[in-house]
């Protein structure tokens, strides 16, 4: 597995719960939700409601889950934590709305993935704080509701537009989260560096969240391998040079490019003058599958400008070739 990417991998899940903020102004960056939280959270507080349900969209390892275990310490509730691939039959949503406490929280991680038949029954238990169950088979089957205490369901998905209509009109709250600035990053960094004990210096820090890719997930993970190389090679420290040193040695680049995203970039300019060429074309060259290009690869390359896609296939633009140190070679041919 890459080590740049913004997935879940396991050597996170060790040190991600004790790096998570707990309230909501330890929470860096992501300004709009977080204002926008802050108005429902005490407008809630103040009726002594429940919270209102609340969607978060965005990419893997921003923050959503954070979030939600901030909501649920603000509002002072306990926090159930499940997620849509879990839970395969309508029985076990409802054996699990069924168990909530009056105020409780549930957080659905990717909640897009939860099948149309389980999903059906959260529409009346988000709009009426109700089940309904089917006792019975054949003509004597009859439907009973069932009250539910008021919840909180807070959705986490990457992808807001898999969602379904119903689904997603039952939510009071959607929120849509960014990628960090390099300015936030510092500031993750800086702060978990000292939840992990481990000396780093402005410039440091810097260095590591400018090779973060906006994520504090992938911030966090990349802090803890510098820390291990530092207390391995260094004094402990982490400085500039210690950054740089390891993080060159991890094969991540300044931008945050590893070596198949370099090796994408490069063989589109020196092996078909910077495109455009089709994505199969590259794929093959790389001896990568094209599917794996476009959904893992791709997406960061576009969004910072490395690649473009245009109706004749993907090229690379400027900013790659200056990435590089690169000229374009203009053929007239
Ligand atoms: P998601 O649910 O979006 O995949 P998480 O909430 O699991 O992301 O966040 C991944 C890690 O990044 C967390 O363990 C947390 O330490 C860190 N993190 C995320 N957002 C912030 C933030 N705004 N401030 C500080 N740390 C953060």
């Amino acid at each position: 597995k890459r080590i740049i990417t913004t997935e879940l991998m396991e050597e996170d899940y060790k040190i991600e719960n004790s790096l998570r903020p707990k309230l909501l102004k330890d929470y860096i960056g992501q300004k709009k939700a977080k204002d926008n939280l802050k108005v429902y959270i005490e407008a809630a507080k103040a009726r002594k409601e429940s919270l209102d349900h609340v969607l978060f969209y965005g990419p893997p390892g921003l923050g959503k889950t954070t979030l939600a275990g901030i909501i649920a310490n603000e509002m002072d509730v306990n926090i159930k934590i499940t997620s849509g691939p879990a839970i395969e039959k309508p029985g076990e949503m409802a054996a699990i709305l069924n168990n909530l406490q009056e105020g409780d929280l549930l957080f659905v991680d990717e909640i897009h993935r939860l099948n149309r038949q389980v999903e059906e029954v959260l529409y009346p238990a988000m709009e009426d704080y109700a089940i309904d169950i089917v006792i019975g088979k054949g003509a004597s089957a009859r439907s009973i509701r069932l009250d539910l205490p008021k919840f909180t369901l807070v959705g986490a998905t990457t992808r807001a537009g898999m969602l379904t209509a119903p689904l997603r009109d039952r939510f009071g709250v959607v929120s849509r989260l960014e990628f960090y600035t390099v300015e936030e990053l510092t500031d993750i960094i800086t702060r978990s560096a000292k939840v992990f004990n481990v000396e780093i210096d402005s410039k440091g820090a810097k260095e590591l969240a400018r090779r973060s890719r906006g994520t504090p997930r992938l911030a966090n993970r990349l802090l803890k391998r510098v820390r291990d190389f530092a207390e391995v090679k260094y004094d402990g420290n982490i400085t500039e040079e210690v950054a740089n040193f390891a993080l060159d040695l991890l094969e991540v680049d300044k931008l945050g490019l590893d070596n198949i995203d370099r090796e994408i970039l490069l063989t589109m300019i020196n092996k078909f003058a910077g495109g455009p060429v089709g994505l199969d074309t590259i794929a093959a060259a790389i001896g990568e599958d094209s599917g794996t290009i476009e959904d893992v690869y791709e997406p960061y390359l576009i969004q910072n400008g490395l690649i473009n896609r245009t109706p004749r296939g993907r090229v690379a633009t400027d900013i790659a070739y200056k990435h590089f140190g690169l000229n374009r070679v203009e053929s007239d041919l």
